[in-house]
Formats: C-alpha cells, structure tokens, sequence
C-alpha cells in the first residue's frame, strides 16, 4: 500500500502481513502453505516487510534436532492506537502498540459533561499520553472512544443514551478537541472485541459486560463484531428475566440490567466495588455474602443459562463485576449447569481478562484493525 508505511501495494504481501500479524510468530515454509503461495513470493514479500521495518526474523529458541528454523513476527511498535472509555464518572485512556502491548494506562475520575472544559481535557489527556509514551505524533492510528450509549453505523451520531447525558452531535462538538483520527463506539461492543482479541479467540464468544449497566457483545468468528439489523444487537441487558419485575433506566420493568448491573452490589459499600468483594470474600459480611450468592449470582445464573441455550458459545464474564469473579467462578459454573439439561462441564464460561480497561482497548483495536486490514 502507498501509506506513510510505504509499503508495497502487492496484495500477497499484505496478505502475508495479516497471516503473520494473527498466527506469527511463523516461520517461511508455514507461509507459503497456509496461503498457498510459492517460497520465492513468499521470501520477495518478506524481504519488502523487512525493509520497512514492519517485521522482523529470529532464530527458533526450540530445538528439534535439526537445524533451527527462522521464526517471522510483526514488529508491533511501528504503530500505536489510543482508546478512551467514558463512563459516567470516570475516564480511562489506553495507548496500545499493534499486539495490544499497554504503553499507557490510567483511569481519571472525570463526571461526563458535554462542554468545553471537558473536551480540553480529553485533548489534555491524549497530548500527555503520547508525550509521557515518547512515541511519536505520526505513528499514532487515531483515538477510539468508547461510550455507554447506541452509536449509528458511521460510529459518529449517538441515537440512545440514558446512562450519560448526551446530545445525539456530541461527535461534532468533540471531535475538533481531538487532534487525530477518532470515532465512537459502545463500550459492551468494545469490551468484548478486546477479550477476544486478547484470547486470541478465532472461536465466536459471548460477552457480558456487568459493569453500571449491563450489555453485552457478540463476537463472530475471526474476531468480527456482530451488531444487528439496527447497531443493537447483544442487549442482554434488557432482556426480561421477570415479567413486571424491578425498574429498569429504560422505562421497562423486569430487565435483567435491574437485577445484575454492578451498582446493585457497590451501593452496600459507598460505591466501592472492591469492599464490597472484599467482605464477601472474607465473609466479614454475612448479609453481603447472602446477597450475592443468594439473589446476584442466581439471576446472573438464569442469564447465563438462557444465553448459553441460545448460542451455544462460550460467556465470557466481563465489566466491573465479571472482573472480581475468579474466586467464585466455579460455584457460579455449578449454578449455571443446575439449570442446564444438557451439560456437566462449565468451563464455557470464564472471566475476562481486563479488570477496568477492556472498553477502552476495544476502542483501540479498530484502528489496529484497520490498519493491519489495509496492508
Ligand atoms: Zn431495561
């Protein structure tokens, strides 16, 4: 391609580029069957790859007795991407290198405000970042901004938002802050683009963000979002776990958001999450123990349940309070499999690998995506 890469606009040498980026490291011969191409394509496209710096060549570190193949990777930071999750609170930024590698991360308590003084610090936020990272301005992709809100297909107008306050052009007043390339995503969508991307996943997964409110996402093989007729597929959240049950923000009653959403849990601790858990753990509190197991846990059982028996995919327990739930996933596992006709092994389900920055990182990966796309 004729990008600031340089790169060759051969399509096997960006087909070579995208093998290794997912499968790598790799060595020739593996190259030239998995794409059917001969070794001597295979060697010219590597040789223009190395010249511009985009991969490198090293020896094998496993010894199979013969001589030791040499093992070809991407050169992950030739370029960056920078995420940012808003929340209703807090900010969170991510700066990323092509393997998902975080050059910089923090988590800023912000409230959401849709002004100026807010957009000036989202720029402040960015300009530090890349100036802290010492990467330079041009090998930065562009910014991802994850939201809590339903985004049209140009990733740019807002058509619902309840959990911030918003205006549906908020992309047009913000974007002029921000000095790169940026879009608008939703943050449960975001959240599980980065675990699977994380997990390597080329299996589809299902992904529950439990975070202030509940969503949801559904990757499909290859690592590819599935978003639905109308941008809003996987709201797991408002499915209806009982008929005129709690209020939901939405204006419904019996969702399940109303019944498993993060709050429910740091309201008995002033909002503190970690306290929370902490004194479930230590069963320092016998009511927060009770409530959890009891009533949080056998609702999140139900969903899990149904989604399970919808899909047939692995769940991946994500957003604030999938992040804590290592200690207790195997009790969770049986709850689920107590309402499943089918099935005794419940390591379908698993815990995210992010804690408070998936969101964020999502955002990210539609540049890296992009650009690995592109080659
Ligand atoms: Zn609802």
């Amino acid at each position: 391609m004729e990008s600031s890469a340089g790169i060759s606009n051969s399509k096997n040498t960006g087909n070579i580029y995208r093998y290794i980026y997912q499968n790598g490291p790799c060595s020739r011969h593996e190259i030239a069957q998995a794409l059917s191409l001969s070794q001597p394509t295979v060697t010219n496209a590597l040789s223009r790859l190395r010249a511009e710096n985009m991969i490198r060549e090293d020896v094998s570190e496993e010894s199979t007795g013969g001589r030791k193949p040499m093992l070809i990777r991407v050169i992950p930071d030739v370029r960056y991407a920078i995420g940012i999750d808003i929340t209703k609170n807090h900010v969170s930024i991510v700066l990323t290198d092509l393997d998902l590698s975080l050059v910089c991360s923090k988590r800023i308590r912000m409230p959401f405000e849709e002004n100026e003084t807010y957009f000036s610090f989202l720029k402040d936020l960015i300009e530090t970042a890349v100036r802290e990272s010492g990467i330079s301005p041009e090998s930065l992709l562009g910014v991802g901004i994850s939201l809590p809100v339903l985004i049209e297909e140009n990733q740019k107008t807002i058509y619902y938002a309840k959990e911030i306050t918003t205006s549906p052009d908020l992309y047009t007043r913000l974007s002029p802050f921000i000095p790169y390339p940026c879009l608008f995503f939703n943050d449960a969508n975001s959240g599980g683009l980065a675990e699977s991307w994380r997990g390597n996943a080329s299996r589809p997964m299902l992904y529950l963000s439990l975070s202030n409110s509940v969503g949801g996402a559904t990757i499909w093989q290859d690592q590819k979002l599935v978003s639905g007729d109308n941008m809003r597929g996987s709201e797991f959240g408002h499915m209806t776990l009982f008929p005129n049950g709690r209020p939901c923000y939405c204006g419904k009653r019996g969702c399940m958001n109303a019944y498993c959403n993060a709050s429910l849990l740091s309201d008995f601790t002033g909002g503190s999450l970690e306290e929370f858990f902490q004194k479930v753990q230590s069963g320092e509190n016998k009511g927060f123990r009770d409530y959890f197991y009891n009533e949080y846990l056998s609702y999140l059982a139900l969903t899990v349940n149904n989604l399970r028996l919808c899909y047939d995919y692995d769940i991946i327990l994500g957003g604030y309070v999938g992040a804590h739930m290592d200690f207790c996933i195997d009790r969770f596992r049986s709850m689920v499999l107590d309402l499943n006709p089918f099935e005794t092994d419940g390591s379908f389900i698993r815990v995210c690998h992010y804690r408070t920055e998936a969101s964020a990182v999502g955002a990210a990966i539609y540049y890296i995506n992009d650009f690995v796309e592109k080659q």
